[in-house]
């Protein structure tokens, strides 16, 4: 079933979204419309509402995408909300046409904390694309967090949350993805262990320039030592150049660290370790 969303989807991360519904870990879920998703979502015995508006996905620099409107005239895609029980579905439906941002978050089961988080950055965020990522880092308390909130590869098809927590500490959250992760390891062992993988690591996230991920680095207090071989980039930009031409980072801060030489301080970066 996993891989027949998938095909039909092209993305883990919204097919999981369904799955989790599926197997009850999820009271709902919010996913575009393509050919031949109501036929699967019958087979699998869910209901579903759908939109009366429409919507267009939008790539950001970082990889992640988020919705735009876009008339279904002009070919914008419809939304589903897809449940267990038509009910749920109903009022996922009606929450968002009122743009309730709070029912909505927790009609689709975020907790309660990260919903409040989303209501009160996402209005000062509203002319931009919706990523609290660097907002996620603020509230995060230093630079050290469990791998199961990593929310900064959602660009990349890797998440275990379909929110973003209130912090990368947030305790509900790892919650949540513990049982998702579980919902995975049954159904498709080897994705579960490429996920767990690729979520522990160390990473820069510069909002609206990339995010990069480092592999089999060593920390040695505030000091990050790399082999650039396996760096993961989001863009292959200046900011890439430099870190495949350096193999060092000095942390002065989660926004303030050395590259090599260079300095980089910026409200809109952060480095985090996932472990
Ligand atoms: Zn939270």
């Amino acid at each position: 079933m996993l891989q027949k969303l998938y095909s039909l989807l092209g993305s883990w991360t919204k097919a999981l979204d369904i799955l989790y519904v599926h197997e009850g870990v999820k009271p709902c879920c919010r996913v575009l419309d393509v050919d031949g998703l109501s036929d699967i979502l019958k087979e699998m015995k869910l209901s579903y509402e759908t939109s009366d508006f429409g919507v267009e996905m939008q790539k950001n620099v970082g990889g992640s995408y988020t919705d735009k409107g876009k008339s279904v005239k002009e070919g914008g895609r419809r939304v589903l909300y897809v449940s267990k029980d038509a009910q749920s579905a109903k009022e996922a439906k009606q929450a968002e046409s009122e743009q309730n941002h709070k029912r909505l978050g927790l009609l689709l089961g975020y907790p309660c904390c990260c919903v409040e988080f989303f209501q009160e950055h996402a209005e000062k965020e509203e002319e931009s694309d919706f990523d609290l990522t660097v907002n996620v880092a603020a509230a995060s308390v230093g630079v050290k967090h469990p791998w199961h909130t990593n929310t900064c590869l959602r660009g990349f098809d890797v998440n275990l949350l379909s929110h973003f927590p209130c912090s990368f500490q947030c305790e509900q959250s790892k919650e949540i993805a513990e049982k998702n992760l579980a919902i995975i390891k049954k159904h498709e062992s080897d994705l579960a262990q490429y996920f767990v993988h690729a979520l522990q690591c160390a990473l820069i996230y510069a909002r609206g320039v990339g995010v990069y991920s480092f592999k089999r680095a060593a920390m040695d207090r505030n000091i990050m030592v790399y082999d650039s071989r396996h760096l993961v980039s989001s863009s292959k930009n200046s900011f890439h150049d430099l870190l495949i031409r350096e193999n060092k980072i000095a942390l002065l801060g989660k926004q303030h660290f050395l590259v090599g030489k260079t300095k980089v301080q910026d409200d809109q970066t952060f480095f985090a370790l996932f472990s």
